[in-house]
């Protein structure tokens, strides 16, 4: 095995998914409401009529209409779905490497551009964000941008983990200096007040990516890639068939159609979120950062201590020390319930260390 598993893979450690059992689960960005039992009964209704003995519509184009009606995607912009967002920036990886490419994206960020770059052995860079406020480090993005020619760059709006939106006069001054594709991943924009969907007319190496995860339907795994047709002609290529099942498939229609309640659940998550920044800001030793999205990255003494404490006492939060050096003793919590916030922040206050 060692002489044919290629030395970076055998490098790698599977990425890591705790078991959550019965533990308050705030550490993966979820929606936390489910269902009401009529509008579950209304959905099982629908998947009472699927035909698992066929193969999935491949195009799964009813899907695509509600993304555009809901989410105002422009009508001269084509759609590609994936399994996941994940899916798609694999797609994007395989159809823009080749000998010497490379794949840029600020740091810490999401993990995923790393590891995909990786996989398809595409060479990457990371820049590091600016210490303190973790805002895009211009000049050494541009510099890099410059040196490197990046095939690809990811910019995730707003940033996974920190939560904070980057500047959009910085956004654009990439936008302009890039030569490669430039892709902006608003996995958070349901919790944001900015998107660069309007930016798809101005800019052609730009596309934009979504996922249904984070706005309550983690479950189904449904990512978007917006953007022209010239581009997303040739990734769409690349994209297995059938990679969005039925199951899928309908329940997304089925959510879409009733987007008023996701929509509402956001509503209530963002208000939940500034309720949380100021009382984990009101607590000693603990420093928040801003967020738009449905978590909060914040900095305490001993993070490691008190994750493990928190995970003791069934409370699951994710532990980002060791991760980047920008991140000592850092944390980050999503937004749960407010009963779920408030069980968080009793156990916190008896497990922190002033
Ligand atoms: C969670 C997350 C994703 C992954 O989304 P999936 O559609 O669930 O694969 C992509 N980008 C960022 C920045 C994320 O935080």
């Amino acid at each position: 095995m060692n002489n044919w598993i290629r030395p970076e893979i055998q490098q790698l450690t599977a990425y890591h998914v705790p078991k959550s059992g019965n533990a308050i689960k705030l550490d993966a960005m979820e929606n936390p409401y489910s269902w009401s039992v009529a509008y579950k009964e209304a959905w099982l209704e629908i998947l009472r009529n699927a035909s698992l003995n066929r193969y999935p519509e491949s195009s799964a184009d009813e899907i695509k209409q509600q993304l555009r009606s809901v989410m105002k995607i422009p009508d001269d912009m084509s759609i590609i779905l994936g399994n996941g967002s994940d899916e798609l920036i694999q797609m994007l990886a395989l159809a823009l490497n080749d000998e010497g490419r490379v794949l840029l994206a600020p740091e810490p960020s999401f993990v995923m551009y790393r590891m995909i770059a990786n996989f398809v052995r595409m060479q990457y860079i990371g820049v590091p964000l600016q210490v303190g406020d973790f805002e895009l480090d211009m000049f050494a993005m541009l510099e890099d941008i410059e040196i490197h020619q990046p095939a690809l760059i990811f910019l995730a709006y707003p940033n996974n983990p920190t939560g904070n939106a980057f500047s959009t006069d910085d956004i654009e001054a990439i936008l302009e200096t890039a030569n490669g594709l430039v892709v902006i991943d608003e996995a958070y924009a349901p919790f944001a007040e900015h998107t660069f969907i309007h930016y798809l007319h101005e800019y052609p190496n730009l596309l934009v990516m979504r996922t249904l995860s984070k706005l309550g339907l983690a479950g189904l795994r449904l990512g978007f890639l917006v953007g022209s047709s010239e581009w997303l002609g040739e990734i769409e290529k690349l994209r297995l068939p059938y990679n969005i099942n039925t199951l899928t498939q309908l329940s997304t229609v089925f959510a879409l159609q009733n987007y008023d309640v996701l929509e509402q659940q956001t509503k209530q998550i963002k208000q939940d979120r500034e309720r949380l920044a100021i009382q984990l800001e009101a607590m000693d030793g603990i420093h928040v950062w801003p967020s738009q999205a449905n978590f909060l990255l914040f900095q305490t003494k001993n993070a490691k201590k008190v994750f493990d404490r928190l995970k003791a006492r069934n409370v699951l939060i994710k532990c980002l020390h060791g991760s980047h050096p920008t991140l000592e003793n850092c944390l980050r919590v999503t937004v749960g319930t407010p009963e779920e916030n408030n069980i968080f922040l009793q156990v916190l206050e008896q497990v922190i260390e002033t």
